[in-house]
């Protein structure tokens, strides 16, 4: 058996399974080895019943007392009851929908379980353990491991392929210089995978798992130090003239908040210095991060320079193009859209206007860091809403040019621990003042039985003119899923706002259909727009007042608060509805925090507790390719452990060319895919 041979060479794995494993990018031996669980479960000893305590997990082992089973032709979901005892105490199982192991117990026969004890009227219980007859061989003990679904295959299944991968773990070699496994007393890979999925208890395993974070946290910050010292190389920067920033900043119809002038004041400094910009400007959603964009292509255009900035969707481009026409209408300043749905011949005109200098300022999407697109003399570049891009396209970006200024927008709160470690190379600026006169977004938690009220509030806010948006968690109708679709949504309240125009986008529409219902919305022809998370970034319409979220429970909180963003842009008051249809505890305490703060930098904090740092720092949402083991928040001490390292590594050697860095090199290689500027 060979490390690098397909996963069906190994007994259970046929052609079916093995297509299912490939879908998940588990193909040979290596992958499966680093299919790492997603948790233990201690199932060394047995507990005896009379210690259970509520809310924790155990195996027990006793006898059927008595058993209660109703079978009833119409309803289909009796549960099946059994108590068990030890002779120390007794606790029911509960089985709901039994039909299928109706019989499996049988009074006086001895079994075991695993699982959680909850309570029911005093009584502790056992909802759905898993469950196995004495003697049965499946009911290993020791400190099991948990894997995440795969394949199609059962724990078992897995848990009986991983032991077949035992005689291969000889065959892996060591891929990190000798010295750095002595300096940071790792231990050897054979080892962490033998104690990853065969602990023989927590010692071991966090020994073997501290391993893998390590590997996975030093491939991941050398690559990025690789990336941001190819982009930093020579870095002197286009030098623009901040001179003239008065001229735009008094003939804006608004005056700039502190915090705007403070990042400016930083922004200044940046621009008008050799050292070329490399800014993070971090702001809530409305805070004003757009005109700070608009005043530094100003002056690129005034300097003499083009500049681009570029935006996650079409939508968001556009709506951009909009407002720096607006912006830009008493000077004379070239502007130009670049979008992928163009048509050839005007993407030709752009692309030549390019090159030969014509256009100052280039809004679109990411169809501007494709290679057909040249400048004549660049001198800044501009990515809003950073996290939806990803690292490598904004070094693509910056690629455009010799010494070009770099600025990042994002409306993302991070910790700046965090944003220190993603934008290691950036500078960062923080807005956290809001625009005068804007008024806080009231917001209500109302739940099903309140619902028609909460539409009839929104009834007499159109009547005053404004504007709605209702968003709903799916497009269509689904089975499997008890919530709102968009589509039966706008059929209600096309129905119930009768008077009004109601619209209806979302994702599966095409590019122009889009547009089309977002002009018409924007010019404030459509009353009530029924959405999916479409309208998630940037849009921008002062009139619309109410922001209606159905199912709010199936919504993440930095996902509500950037949808609560959308409203509360003009002067007049606003309101945001959480329309929650199932009260879990989670969606509960989500409410609370939605309802009582409007800052974001609060609500990630309290999104962080609430939810783990794995999934609101899900690398995903910030470019970084996934991680399988570590995680960001979690272990970072190792990060920080693994940033110095890199550092070192790629101080000493930039290209990764020797040869004690191969193995790296290629787990870099892989971990960044096509991402990464690196040949072995
Ligand atoms: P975001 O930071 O979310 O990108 P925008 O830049 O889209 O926010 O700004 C939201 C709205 O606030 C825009 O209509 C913009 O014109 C307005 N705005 C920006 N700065 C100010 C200010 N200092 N005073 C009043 N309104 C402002
Ligand atoms: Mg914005």
């Amino acid at each position: 058996m060979n490390i690098e041979d397909k996963v069906t060479t190994l007994k259970g794995i046929g052609p079916k399974k093995a297509e299912l494993l490939s879908k998940q990018n588990i193909d040979t031996l290596e992958d499966l080895l680093y299919l790492f669980p997603r948790k233990y479960e201690d199932r060394r000893n047995t507990t005896p019943i009379g210690e259970l305590e509520v809310g924790k997990d155990y195996l027990i082992s006793g006898k059927v007392l008595s058993r209660r089973y109703r079978a009833s032709s119409y309803k289909r979901n009796t549960p099946l009851s059994v108590l068990v005892g030890d002779g120390t105490g007794t606790v029911e199982i509960v089985f709901f929908n039994a039909r299928y192991i109706a019989n499996f117990f049988k009074v006086n026969g001895e079994y075991s379980f695993y699982g959680r004890v909850s309570t029911n009227m005093d009584r502790n219980q056992m909802v759905h353990p898993e469950f196995f007859r004495a003697g049965d061989p499946a009911d290993i003990r020791g400190i099991v491991p948990v894997y995440p679904a795969v394949g199609g295959l059962s724990q078992n299944e897995i848990r009986r392929l991983q032991l077949q991968l035992k005689d291969v773990y000889n065959q892996i070699e060591e891929w990190l210089p000798e010295r750095l496994v002595n300096e940071n007393r790792l231990a050897s890979l054979a080892y962490a995978f033998e104690n990853i999925h065969f602990p023989k208890d927590g010692k071991h395993m966090l020994q073997g798992k501290f391993r893998m974070v390590f590997d996975e946290l030093l491939t991941l910050e050398t690559g990025l130090c690789y990336m941001k010292n190819e982009t930093a190389r020579d870095r002197n920067g286009v030098v623009i003239d901040t001179g003239c920033a008065s001229e735009f900043i008094d003939n804006l119809p608004f005056e700039l908040t502190e915090g705007q002038l403070s990042t400016w004041k930083d922004i200044e400094n940046d621009l008008s210095s050799e050292k070329a910009m490399n800014r993070l400007i971090q702001g809530d959603v409305g805070s004003g991060k757009t005109v700070l964009a608009q005043l530094c292509m100003f002056l690129c255009a005034r300097s003499g320079y083009q500049s681009v900035i570029m935006a996650p969707t079409e939508l968001l481009a556009k709506q951009h193009l909009e407002s720096f026409t607006e912006a830009f209408k008493p000077y004379d300043i070239n502007i130009a859209l670049l979008c992928s749905s163009m048509k050839g011949s005007e993407k030709k005109k752009v692309l030549d206007a390019l090159e030969n200098g014509t256009i100052d300022v280039l809004i679109g999407t990411h169809a501007v860091i494709q290679p057909e697109v040249k400048f004549r003399n660049l001198g800044m570049v501009i990515t809003d809403e950073q996290h939806r891009f990803g690292v490598n396209q904004r070094s693509v970006l910056s690629q455009k040019g010799n010494h070009l200024n770099v600025m990042v927008m994002t409306a993302t709160p991070i910790p700046r621990t965090l944003a220190v470690i993603l934008y290691g190379d950036l500078d960062i600026s923080q807005i956290r003042s809001m625009p005068k006169g804007r008024k806080k977004v009231k917001t209500y938690a109302v739940n099903g039985d309140m619902r028609n009220r909460a539409y009839d509030f929104v009834k007499e806010e159109l009547r005053k003119g404004r504007q709605a948006y209702v968003v709903a968690p799916l497009i269509e109708e689904s089975e499997n899923i008890d919530a709102k679709s968009a589509e039966e949504l706008y059929e209600e309240l096309t129905d119930k706002f009768r008077g009004f125009k109601v619209a209806l986008i979302h994702g599966n529409l095409k590019q122009k259909e889009k547009d089309e219902v977002m002009e018409a919305f924007v010019r404030g022809e459509i009353h009530v727009l029924v959405s999916t998370v479409v309208i998630e970034v940037g849009i921008n319409v002062a009139n619309a007042t109410i922001m209606v979220i159905e199912n709010s429970e199936r919504f993440g909180l930095a996902q509500m608060h950037q949808l609560r963003g959308r409203v509360g842009r003009g002067s007049q008051q606003s309101y945001c509805f959480l329309i929650c249809h199932n009260e879990s505890e989670i969606a509960l305490e989500r409410n609370k925090i939605m309802t009582s703060t409007n800052d974001g930098f609060e609500i990630a904090e309290a999104d962080l507790q609430l939810r783990g740092p794995g999934e609101i720092f899900g690398t995903r949402q910030h470019g970084l390719p996934e991680m399988h083991i570590s995680d960001l928040i979690r272990h970072a001490d190792v990060l920080e452990q693994a940033k110095n390292i890199a550092k070192s590594i790629i101080d000493s050697d930039p290209g990764l060319e020797s040869e004690e860095y191969s193995g790296l090199k290629k787990r870099i290689i892989k971990m960044f895919g096509e991402n990464i500027k690196l040949e072995l």
